[in-house]
């Protein structure tokens, strides 16, 4: 078994607080009391839990070190009493009762779960007290959701499985209950298939560690043992993750994402891959081909038949229809299940993988695009996008959700200036967003829908265990909280004092957390409205902005809110390359200022104009130019806000903006126009 990182280390902290209110997640209610229970020597644990289902947390207790508790009659040992409560007593399956006074502690609780959740509380309390000297008190404590999550991707990059140990002890203290693993996608198979060992060993391996390196240089897999990066978990490691997870109360749902995003796979078994034109470019594979559904139920049962789970997640993301367009084996399939279109032939096949899952006993989890009007009614839904139509869509057909909302739990968006952060996706998401999170909002009240919570950690651009570790602490620390004691009552100021203490303890029991005390916070302007001429003006496109990045659709551009950092939000409308945009200022104005400005982001493939043209008329049909610049002076700059504009002096109903990218591939993303 693998050494206890968490506790052992939690014995050299040096004492700061001795407030119960100090540590989170909060619980939900502390009577603080008279004196103190001293803890500065091994306690002695005893028990009355009969039951075999407490097996578990006794043997968690017996991982805890030796300096910290003691199984033997010692004299004159602090006592901690484990005690089974009555089950009506514990209505919730996490609850816990911990009862500290001078001469011992008890904690009770019906469940093994709720054992566990009141010792982490009581070690946090030993963490945070001088010298052992532990306020006496009374904690009544139960979570809000009983869903509060963490998903990994070990895809793109590689985390071992010491990396997740690591991070169970500290999740796990801070009473998060799942991990949910990406263990399959474009950037590799990571799991060890029994009757497809061709998976891991031509495609668990790559030429170069760096994600856009490794693209640019034509994403190719090179077998294991040839100087490639990269590795996999074989059965055995999945049963030590598991096991180890489940004496910390944690669950591991196993993530096998289908039938998209699964060039890895068509790597080393192009029998999969559609044969239309189209289908050499695209990663889904052949749903028109049974052979896709004998492989993907073998690959479904060595999954079940190893995760204990109650979800099996089938992802179900970001498929691209095109090659099952042009391909002659799904039009076959479509024409003889009168499928009506490719976008319909997804819900068949999730439809098929459903009824297999289910036969097994167990349920499945997808992404939003997985939503279909056919779905068995218990399936999950992950929701990440931040769609009020889309969850309403989820709520119309009953589905539980776990949410996982883009804009506040993708931990894979900068929580920072991005010229002080490391490379992140194009995201901003500070700590202060995620704790705002609203987990009742767009809901019409229907909570009881609503699992929990999960923050998610892609990681193209996370290439080191440090690295991850700063993406995920403290952000995580806002989801716990708000999934645990609920979102009522919320004071980020007083969470935030919480979050800098816990930070310097993270950092003394060896972790990387961003540390929020040198954040250098928004972009300035971003939270103030600006006004001119143009702020409310109507705007005329002649060409689209993206559906991938609409903002506030025709308001965006002049509803006097310039853009933060990031391209999360309502603030940066994106273009496929071309902006062309025409103001109406509705009657002939003198101007003077006409400007704007363009985020560059290259991770996510946005970057500035190379040409931008301002061209003004007063009729709307004749314009003329007044301001005309190439420019591509920040190309090789990873992250970028530039004004662009014209100053002088002039007048006209109509201002036209050009701006064009040559490479006719990337983002154009803008904010705002102001005229004035
Ligand atoms: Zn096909």
């Amino acid at each position: 078994m693998v050494k206890k990182y968490l506790i052992l280390s939690i014995l050299l902290l040096v004492a700061s607080s001795t407030s119960s209110g100090q540590i989170i997640p909060n619980p939900q209610s502390i009577e603080e009391g008279e004196g103190y229970f001293v803890w500065n020597s091994p306690a002695r644990v005893i028990n009355n839990l009969k039951d075999k289902r407490f097996d578990s947390v006794i043997e968690y207790v017996h991982l805890l070190p030796d300096s910290l508790v003691t199984f033997s009659k010692r004299h004159n040992c602090p006592i901690i009493k484990l005690a089974q409560g009555k089950p009506n007593d514990f209505v919730n399956g996490e609850a816990y009762e911990l009862y500290i006074k001078p001469d011992a502690v008890e904690i009770k609780a019906g469940s093994q779960a709720g054992l566990f959740y009141g010792i982490q509380t009581l070690l946090w309390l030993r963490g945070i007290s001088h010298g052992g000297m532990i306020r006496c008190a009374t904690i009544k404590d139960s979570p809000v959701f009983g869903y509060r999550g963490f998903m990994l991707d070990v895809s793109r990059h590689f985390f071992n499985k010491e990396f997740i140990f690591k991070q169970i002890d500290l999740l796990s203290s801070i009473k998060v209950n799942v991990l949910h693993l990406h263990l399959v996608d474009t950037g590799g198979w990571r799991i060890e298939i029994k009757k497809y060992p061709q998976l891991t060993s031509g495609t668990a391996w790559r030429t170069h560690k760096d994600w856009r390196e490794w693209n640019r240089a034509g994403g190719n897999f090179i077998p294991e043992n040839e100087g490639g990066y990269g590795g996999f978990y074989t059965q055995d490691d999945i049963r030590d993750i598991i096991k180890y997870a489940s004496l910390h109360q944690m669950e591991v749902i196993p993530e096998i994402d289908l039938p998209g995003h699964s060039s890895e796979v068509l790597a080393v078994m192009p029998f999969l891959r559609c044969d239309g034109p189209t289908s050499k470019w695209t990663s889904e594979m052949c749903l028109g081909n049974e052979r896709t559904y004998r492989f993907c139920v073998d690959i479904l049962n060595e999954i079940m038949d190893l995760f204990p789970s109650k979800y099996i997640h089938i992802g179900g993301d970001e498929c691209n229809t095109s090659a099952w367009a042009g391909c002659s084996l799904c039009k076959e399939l479509m024409k003889r299940e009168g499928i009506k279109s490719p976008n319909h032939l997804q819900s068949y096949f999730t439809k098929r993988i459903e009824k297999y899952v289910s036969s097994r006993g167990k349920t499945i989890i997808g992404w939003d695009e997985m939503l279909d009007d056919c779905l068995a009614p218990n399936a999950v839904i992950m929701s990440w996008h931040e769609d009020p139509d889309g969850r309403d869509k989820i709520i119309k057909q009953g589905h539980p959700m776990i949410i996982s909302s883009e804009g506040h739990f993708y931990l894979d968006y900068y929580q920072d200036y991005p010229i002080v952060e490391p490379i992140c996706f194009g995201g901003y998401t500070p700590l202060r967003k995620t704790y705002q999170f609203d987990p009742y909002e767009d809901l019409s009240g229907n909570i009881d829908l609503v699992k929990g919570l999960q923050c998610n950690l892609w990681t193209e651009a996370v290439q080191t265990p440090e690295h991850a570790e700063r993406m995920i602490y403290p952000r995580i620390l806002a989801m716990a909280e708000i999934s645990w004691s609920g979102a009522k009552q919320k004071d980020y100021d007083e969470f935030a004092s919480r979050v800098k203490e816990y930070g310097n303890i993270l950092v003394r029991l060896g972790y990387h957390p961003f540390d929020i005390s040198g954040e250098f916070g928004p972009r300035p302007g971003s939270n103030i409205p600006v006004s001119s001429l143009s702020t409310g003006k109507d705007v005329s496109y002649l060409k689209p902005w993206s559906e991938n990045f609409p903002a506030a659709r025709e308001s965006s551009l002049t509803d006097g809110f310039l853009g933060d950092w990031g391209m999360n939000g309502m603030r940066w409308q994106g273009f496929d390359a071309v902006m062309d945009v025409t103001v109406d200022l509705k009657e002939v104005r003198d101007i003077h200022s006409v400007q704007t400005s363009f985020m560059q982001n290259s991770f996510t493939g946005m970057f500035l104009p190379e040409q931008f043209e301002i061209q003004i008329s007063d009729n709307g049909s004749d314009f003329k130019t007044i301001y005309s610049l190439s420019f591509n002076a920040r190309q090789n700059m990873e992250y970028c806000i530039e004004d662009f504009g014209w100053s002088g002096s002039n007048s006209c109903r109509f201002i036209r903006i050009i701006a064009t990218h040559p490479s006719g591939w990337c983002w154009l993303m803008c904010d705002e126009i102001i005229v004035s």
